[in-house]
């Protein structure tokens, strides 16, 4: 029996922003989702908006830039949406040439400006400057999925083995799995980047800081949110263990510390690991099942899916048929 008109697989950032979009554009949704929304890739990450790890690079710069102004407007009401506006730097890697900043995102992005040599930690010659949104992952998603019930979407949890099975119940189907991927399509070309992170008590740290060499196994960011500031982190290719490594951890202690020297001392309050659903290039296209059904794929988002989240999901709606708003 067909009870709604769009089944959207996975409850992640980006199955539920797709959702989203396409309930509230007129669509009857119901997002399957094997995972709860806490225990997804999803609610691990650190939520900054900026492209990282993420392919292909001209599409990927559009969707940020569309995602930046949506979640700009979510931050004027952070308590609501999980999201905030907050000043930050992403420095070069040291010895890295610095970044032209000719690349669409550098020209597209409102106040993205070059560091002065002051606003760079000791070890950085350039980088950039910024207000962007910060987002509040595990707060975000909660927010995500009350306003796709106030749209009138629902969310199930439970497992799918195929996308026939989706198909059966839907004339629509919309795959974003993230790492799920791998045996739903199956798609052997997804694969985890695993990343690692560690939450402290904020010693009193107001602004963001990144600085991330888009092939380097490490990176250095510090993120402040509600719960913690977030500390980063790691990108270990193949790896899919989900469990944090305590020299890891110590390590990317030590290399915030030196951006940042209290953090050095500041109480640890948890640690994550979470699996980057990595692809040569991001999946976002329809494909016919067998049957009849459309698929709209909307997978392989690596290091960036909450940054390009709202601008994947206008492009799901109008693959699916529907109007953007
Ligand atoms: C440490 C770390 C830090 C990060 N920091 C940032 C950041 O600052 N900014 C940024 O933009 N990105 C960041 N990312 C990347 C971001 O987390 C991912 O790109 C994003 O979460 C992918 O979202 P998704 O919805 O595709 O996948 P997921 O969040 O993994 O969701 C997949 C969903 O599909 C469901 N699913 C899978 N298989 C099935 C099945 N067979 N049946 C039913 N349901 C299924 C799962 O249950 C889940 O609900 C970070 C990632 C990590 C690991």
């Amino acid at each position: 029996m067909t009870t709604s008109d769009v089944i959207v697989i996975g409850g992640g950032v980006l199955g539920l922003t797709a959702a989203v979009a396409l309930a509230e554009g007129g669509r009857r949704v119901r997002v399957v989702s094997r995972d709860p929304a806490r225990d997804t890739t999803s609610a691990v990450a650190g939520g900054l908006c900026w492209p990282y790890r993420v392919r292909p690079e001209e599409r990927a710069v559009a969707w940020s830039v569309r995602s930046f102004h949506v979640l700009a407007e979510l931050a004027e009401r952070p308590a609501e949406t999980g999201v905030r506006m907050v000043a930050g730097t992403m420095a070069d890697e040291p010895g890295a040439a610095p970044e032209s900043g000719s690349d669409g995102w550098h020209a597209s992005v409102p106040g993205l400006r070059r560091a002065t040599p002051d606003e760079l930690p000791p070890g950085y010659g350039s980088g950039w400057r910024a207000r962007m949104p910060l987002v509040d992952m595990p707060s975000h998603l909660g927010y995500l999925e009350r306003r796709l019930a106030a749209a009138g979407g629902t969310v199930q949890r439970r497992p799918l083995t195929s996308l026939a099975e989706a198909a059966r119940e839907a004339g629509t189907v919309v795959n974003c799995s993230g790492l799920g991927a791998r045996e739903l399509v199956p798609d052997v070309a997804v694969q985890p980047v695993q990343g690692q992170l560690v939450i402290v008590e904020n010693p009193g740290i107001e602004e963001w800081f990144g600085s991330a060499g888009e092939h380097a196994g490490t990176t250095t960011y510090i993120l402040p949110q509600p719960y913690g500031v977030v500390l980063g982190g790691t990108a270990r290719e193949g790896a899919w263990s989900r469990e944090p490594d305590p020299a890891t951890a110590r390590a990317i202690v030590e290399r915030c510390a030196r951006v940042h020297p209290k953090l050095a001392h500041a109480r640890v309050l948890a640690h994550r690991v979470g699996l980057r659903p990595a692809r040569s290039s991001v999946r976002l296209e329809t494909e016919r099942l067998p049957g009849g059904a459309l698929c709209v794929h909307n997978y392989g988002h690596g290091g960036a899916g909450v940054t390009v989240a709202w601008g994947c999901a206008d492009e799901v709606v109008r693959l699916a048929g529907g109007r953007t708003a």
